[in-house]
């Protein structure tokens, strides 16, 4: 019996590709962006690399606008993941 089991934010792996938190359920990761109370454009996305992983980051601003395709999305993700997310 393990609090941190009933905590989402606890149960994530590293991504190496990403180098960057990887959730292993959209809903885990939905619960984490919750906490960023106050951050705009946070999106839970699919890990590009792993299938069944799912990052929490900024929403490519491009996103909003409908006129870039998934892939392009994908791969803006995974540059905001990797360059503007730190913690
Ligand atoms: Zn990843």
């Amino acid at each position: 019996m393990s609090p941190r089991a009933h905590n989402p934010s606890a149960r994530w792996t590293w991504c190496g590709r990403c180098e960057h938190r990887g959730y292993l359920t959209r809903g885990d990761a939905k619960a984490v962006r919750k906490r960023h109370h106050g951050e705009k454009g946070m999106a839970v996305f699919p890990c590009p690399h792993t299938e069944g992983l799912f990052h929490v980051g900024h929403r490519p601003d491009a996103l909003s606008s409908g006129e870039i395709d998934r892939g392009l999305l994908r791969h803006q993700a995974v540059q905001a993941a990797a360059g503007r997310w730190s913690s």
